[in-house]
This record gives C-alpha cells, sequence and structure tokens, in this order.
C-alpha cells in the first residue's frame, strides 16, 4: 500500500485486457503492474508485497493456481482474485481453497471488477489490521512474561521474605525467604493463607486488607517464630492501592532478626551487670560517709580515718572498673586507633615485669623469665599486648603465694608464638574456670576475699587475644598455680 493507494498486479497473458485493466485501474487511482506470463507473475508477485492480485486461470506457460500458490508462500496477505473465461463451480472452490479471495469471470465490466476491487481491498486492509494487532499482542504478551520472570527472579533473589496477600486474604505471591522466616513448607497461591500465618501476622494483615478506604500506613511486628528466641522475625506490612483508592491487598516484607535480638539481650543483661557492679561500692561509701555525717554516732577520728580510708580504696576500684569498662566498649565499638607494627614481645614481657616491679617485690615473688635469644616477631598494637600481659602477670602477682613464683615462657608453636604465665599461688578448680573470661566474673572463696578486682580484666585479655586471631587456655590447679597460656600468630 502506498500512501492509501493499493498496489494491484494484473498476470493475464492477453495483451488488450491486461493494459486495458491497467488504463482503467489507474485512472481509478490505482498503481498497477503488469505480468504477460505466469513467470513474469511469480517473479513480480513474489518480490513486492502487492495488495491485490488479478490471476488470470489458464495461461500458456503457468496455470494461475501455481502463481497464486507461488504469490501466497511469499506474501500471505496478497488478496488475490482469480479471473476466468471458464469459471465454474469446482475451480472457484479450488482457487479458494489455495488462498483465493474471490474469483471473477470473464469477460468483466469495468463496474464488476471495480466493485470487486473495492471488497478486495477493503479486506485486505481489514487483514493487515488484525495481522498488526495480533502482533501488538503478541509483543505485549512476550514483553509481559518476560517482565514477569525478571520480577519473580528479582523477588526469588530477595534475602527478605517478601509476601503478597489480596483483599480476601489470598496468597497472591511469596518467596522462598518468607516460608523460610515463617517456618512453612508452603503456601498454596491463590488460596486463603491467613489461617496458615502466625496469629500476629494474620491479625496485622486482616487490619490493612479490612479497610475500607486506603492509607498509607504500614505495622511493624516482632514474632518469635520458634521458641526461645531460635528465630525471630520482624514483618512489615503495608496496603498495596487499588486504583479506585481502596485496597488492593497487603505486601509483607519479613527479615530475620534473631541476631540482632540475641544482641539485645546480651546487652540488656550487660547494661544491668554494670550498673549492679557499680551500685556495690557506691552503696558502701555512701555507707561510710553516712556513718562520718552522723553526729549522733560518735565515732572517734581513728574510725573516721578508717572509714574514709575504705572509702577511698572503693572509689579507687570503682575507678579502675570504670576504665576497664571504657576499655572494653572502646575494643568492642572499634573505636580506639590501633597502631599495628611488628612487635618484640621479650622486649613487652621485660618492661612489663619492671612495671610491676613494685608488687613483685612486696610479695618477695621471684619471677624467672629466661627468653630465648631470637624469638619471631608478631604484629599487632603495643599498647593492646602490653594490657594483656599486664592484667596476666599482675592476676600471677595478686593470686601467687607470698614468696611464690611466676615463670614466664615463651615458645613458637606451628604459626604461633606462644607465651605462657605460670604462678605458683591459689589456683582454681575446673568448675571455678568455666567462667574465667566473662565479664565481672570474680572466683568467690576463702583464697580470693580480699584480694581486690574488677573481674574485667581476663575478658579484656581474652577481647586482644581474639582482635588477632590468637586463642588464650589456662591449666590450673587448686593450691598449686595457674598457667596462663596465650597463643598470637606470628608475623610473616
Ligand atoms: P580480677 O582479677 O579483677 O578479679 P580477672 O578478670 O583478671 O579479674 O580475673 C577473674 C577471676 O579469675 C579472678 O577474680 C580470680 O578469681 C581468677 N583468676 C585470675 N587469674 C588468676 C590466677 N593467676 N590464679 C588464680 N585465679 C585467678
Amino acid at each position: 500500500m502506498n500512501n492509501g493507494k493499493a498496489k494491484i498486479l494484473i498476470v493475464d497473458d492477453e495483451r488488450g485486457l491486461r493494459l486495458g485493466t491497467k488504463r482503467l485501474l489507474e485512472s481509478e487511482g490505482y498503481e498497477v503492474d503488469t505480468a504477460e506470463n505466469g513467470e513474469e507473475g511469480i517473479r513480480l508477485g513474489k518480490s513486492n508485497d502487492y495488495d491485490i492480485a488479478i490471476i488470470d486461470l489458464k495461461m500458456p506457460d503457468k496455470d494461475g493456481i501455481e502463481v497464486l500458490q507461488n504469490i501466497k508462500t511469499a506474501f500471505p496477505n496478497t488478496v488475490c482474485i482469480i479471473a476466468t473465461a471458464y469459471a465454474s463451480y469446482e475451480t472457484a472452490i479450488q482457487a479458494t481453497k489455495l488462498g483465493a479471495y474471490s474469483y471473477i469471470p470473464k469477460p468483466f465490466t469495468p463496474d464488476e471488477l471495480l466493485s470487486q476491487l473495492k471488497r478486495a481491498f477493503e479486506h485486505r486492509i481489514l487483514t493487515l489490521e488484525s495481522e498488526r494487532l495480533k502482533k501488538e499482542r503478541e509483543e505485549r504478551l512476550l514483553e509481559l512474561a518476560y517482565e514477569k520472570t525478571r520480577l519473580n527472579t528479582v523477588i526469588n533473589s530477595i534475602v527478605d521474605g517478601v509476601l503478597i496477600v489480596n483483599k480476601n486474604g489470598e496468597t497472591a505471591l511469596f518467596n522462598p525467604a518468607a516460608l523460610k522466616y515463617l517456618n512453612l513448607n508452603d503456601l498454596p497461591l491463590e488460596k486463603y493463607c491467613l489461617d496458615i500465618l502466625p496469629s500476629e501476622l494474620a491479625e496485622t494483615i486482616k487490619k490493612i486488607i479490612e479497610k475500607e478506604k486506603y492509607e498509607q500506613t504500614a505495622y511493624s511486628t516482632q514474632i518469635e517464630i520458634k521458641p526461645n528466641k531460635e528465630l525471630v522475625i520482624e514483618a512489615v506490612c503495608s496496603p498495596i492501592p487499588h486504583p479506585n483508592s481502596q485496597i488492593a491487598g497487603a505486601a509483607v516484607v519479613i527479615s530475620d532478626i534473631t541476631e540482632h535480638k540475641k544482641i539485645e539481650a546480651i546487652k540488656n543483661q550487660f547494661v544491668s551487670m554494670v550498673a549492679h557492679e557499680l551500685k556495690t561500692p557506691i552503696a558502701a561509701v555512701l555507707g561510710y560517709i553516712k556513718i562520718i555525717l552522723d553526729k549522733s554516732l560518735n565515732i572517734t577520728p581513728e574510725q573516721a580515718e578508717s572509714y574514709l580510708q575504705r572509702s577511698y580504696s572503693r572509689l579507687q576500684g570503682l575507678l579502675e572498673m570504670v576504665n576497664d569498662l571504657l576499655d572494653i566498649s572502646r575494643m568492642e565499638l572499634k573505636t580506639k586507633q590501633l597502631e599495628i607494627k611488628e612487635l618484640d614481645l621479650v622486649e613487652i614481657i621485660k618492661s612489663t615485669i619492671e612495671f610491676l616491679e613494685f608488687e613483685i617485690e612486696k610479695k618477695k615473688i621471684k619471677t624467672i623469665f629466661n627468653p630465648p635469644a631470637e624469638f619471631p616477631k608478631i604484629k599487632a598494637d603495643q599498647s593492646q599486648i602490653s594490657r594483656l600481659f599486664t592484667n596476666l602477670i599482675s592476676n600471677a602477682i595478686k593470686y601467687n603465694k607470698e614468696e611464690g613464683e611466676i615463670r614466664i615462657r615463651l615458645r613458637v608453636d606451628g604459626k604461633y608464638a606462644v607465651v605462657e604465665v605460670e604462678d605458683t599461688g591459689i589456683g582454681m578448680s575446673e568448675k571455678e574456670k568455666a567462667n574465667l573470661f566473662s565479664e565481672f566474673y570474680r572466683i568467690k572463696n576463702e583464697k580470693t576475699r580480699g584480694i581486690p578486682g574488677t573481674g574485667l580484666g581476663l575478658s579484656i585479655v581474652k577481647r586482644i587475644v581474639e582482635t588477632y586471631s590468637g586463642k588464650i587456655e589456662v591449666v590450673s590447679e587448686p593450691n598449686k598455680g595457674s598457667n596462663f597460656i596465650v597463643y598470637l600468630p606470628i608475623s610473616r
């Protein structure tokens, strides 16, 4: 079709008819090509998408039916009219079966031809239009299918659970993560699902889908799916708007907050532990001051001094505890900037012993440290490693007996530099050892009574060791002594 003009092919061996028809049709505004035999008709018909082809049934070289077949194979939408002087019912049937639109008996009058052509052209336009619509629909369907798979792929690969429930409480869509977090094996699609879902979630969804009008409000619920906080989820439910400003359904996004809940519990426990540990010395100091201030008690100046002394040492302990807590929090928050460099453990241990010289001498303890001439270096922050050995060696002094011994040994074990800090002190039983590295843990017995401490030293030691992917072990026997063995990776 050319600017709305029909393009026509006339295939006829009769010269007069061929040229006469061409002239007639051109005067009517059609664009016309002619072929004087079947061969030429096939060539033209196969290389141009004609709107209409008028084909003579009987030609010396080729049968009109053959021409028709060839044209139809190349351009199925070319409307073919068979022209024949031998029009019979059978030929008409045969031609139509093979794809001819109609036939016209020869000779025909201009009016007969023109009215046939008009109908044929209308048919052609309708066919082309429906072809176009069909193609468009197919493309749209393909596009939709592609969009759907893409959406499914995206939804299925989301880590969070996604669940869409329609206004009737039926499952419209969900992903594998939703099943996992709801601890369900399946959620039948397009089936009522609110009785399968955890009741808290079902209630929230109901609250949304039962609303008359759409409101942009989301609801969040935390649900313990498996007992003992084994699986805790947070489900955020929001309404899906319908074009008529009502609600089409509810969208639920589910995330696993089990770890979060566990950490929260530990944090709460830690805070209450800290509060408790801080309260004891504060209460004691308040008690002493109250006694000193209470004139009715008539305490002697010596007694007053003793209470002040006790308050002083309680407050000192409190300050130490606060400093230890600050250290722990800095390590946890990683706010302390670490200066990682190669360190010589021999040097660090020597200077730690020197630093604790006063306490060592006070208790007349003998320290034995014979480091090897060469020892591999480690890579760490100097102040942290000094803190680690200060804590261990000061414990070895504190929990040692008078005139006891501290033996410090260095050795290499595979990729680790190993330091052993052994004392000949009070030691500890297997049971007492169990929580040794927990915050505020202090062994309470006859032997430890009166030894000051915060119960934070070893938990700091453990944190430091773990910062460097090392490990710590303890061998201990009551009344014989303890050996703390620290493994720190050698710097390569
Ligand atoms: P602190 O010494 O301030 O109480 P730590 O965290 O350093 O806290 O130690 C925790 C507990 O472990 C101590 O209260 C003590 O009972 C026990 N402990 C630590 N080191 C030794 C040791 N070398 N010998 C015996 N017991 C020890």
